[in-house]
């Protein structure tokens, strides 16, 4: 089995249709009876959308369901799922805090309750039972106001055990009108010792340069290779990875068909640019990690040497990962040295 870290997986999209299906139905949710069987739901949601924004309304159909009462439920199960399923051994799980507070509460009930929110979640993720390392990334939204995602800044910075970096999300449509705030919340994020992504040059609406050196990882990216190419170097000088999620492209029309990052990998590779792969959201699109790498792979879009590269740049980027190697190298190293103490032994006795 290989051991995979994922680096872009939203809390809204990791939980996978079947298993909130199964919550509607016990609940009695008029969603389950407006989808009577599972695969119609499932067909619901994981059917491509027309845009990103069309979409993101995808995650705000999810995000009442995800409370403080519910949250341990959704994210056990998905912790389990990862690990069980998907070899992944490292998980940074990113979601916007605000979106899971009351709503009844005033806002500023409700930013500070988004502590609660993400202690939940993080407590939530310790399973010794499947025993991955779970941090959180807290995604500033461009729908939401200044002040609460500085909020979710100062409180990322106060609670390290469980929050290793920030995110800019939500519709890149809006980010054009606030590009000074975007810039003046990514340094203040540096100043407090945050590392920072952001989702930027995903669609053509997402493209802008001024963002771009505020990032220690580039959430997707393609754009940047298949438009703008001349940005690689630059890119590739301020060690920034891109996190490429293949299947995201098609269900929101951004490529028709994943032959295209065939281009993103080959201008990457030229210039020095790490990619890692990643699912965004796993659940929703019914698609976990491993079978983005084998999609690729079966497509001719990467090779197995790009696929290990890819495996070991996850790795490499992330947050919180606590050593300097990943895990195929540490494996390797064991099992060279196993091979030296048994092999000569081995071979006199017989
Ligand atoms: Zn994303």
């Amino acid at each position: 089995m290989s051991l995979y870290a994922e680096l872009h997986r939203h809390l809204g999209g990791a939980v996978v249709p079947r298993i909130f299906w199964r919550y509607l139905k016990r609940t009695g949710h008029p969603l389950a009876a407006e989808y009577p069987t599972y695969e119609s739901f499932e067909d619901f949601v994981t059917r491509p959308r027309a845009s990103l924004a069309e979409y993101l309304e995808l995650h705000a159909l999810v995000e009442p369901f995800q409370t403080l009462e519910t949250l341990p439920y959704f994210v056990s199960k998905l912790v389990r799922g990862a690990y069980v399923f998907e070899g992944i051994c490292y998980l940074e799980l990113r979601h916007t805090p605000f979106y899971r507070t009351d709503p009844v509460l005033m806002p500023q009930d409700r930013i500070a309750q988004m502590r609660e929110v993400v202690a939940v979640v993080g407590e939530a993720g310790r399973d010794p039972h499947y025993p991955l390392l779970m941090r959180q990334i807290l995604c500033m939204h461009s729908r939401l106001p200044y002040e609460v995602n500085r909020a979710m800044l100062h409180l990322g910075a106060s609670l390290p055990e469980y929050v290793c970096g920030v995110d800019l999300a939500g519709p890149d449509i809006f980010y054009a009108e606030r590009l000074d705030e975007w810039v003046a919340l990514f340094a203040e994020a540096h100043a407090l010792g945050l590392p920072t992504t952001g989702h930027l040059y995903e669609t053509p609406d997402g493209c802008h340069p001024a963002l771009l050196p505020h990032l220690s990882r580039i959430g997707h990216g393609i754009q940047i290779a298949l438009r703008f190419p001349e940005l690689l170097p630059g890119v590739a000088a301020r060690g920034q990875c891109l996190e490429v999620c293949p299947t995201t492209y098609l269900k929101t029309g951004t490529l028709q068909d994943l032959t295209a990052l065939r281009t993103v990998f080959e201008r990457c590779a030229a210039a020095g640019v790490d990619i890692a792969l990643c699912t965004d959201n796993a659940g929703l699109h019914n698609v976990r990690l491993p079978w983005e790498y084998e999609n690729l792979l079966t497509q001719d879009v990467i090779d197995f040497d790009q696929l290990t590269a890819c495996q070991d740049a996850a790795f490499r980027h992330a947050f919180a990962w606590p050593h300097p190697h990943p895990p195929r190298v540490l494996l390797d190293a064991l099992i060279s040295d196993t091979a030296r103490h048994t092999g000569p032994s081995k071979g006199e006795s017989e």
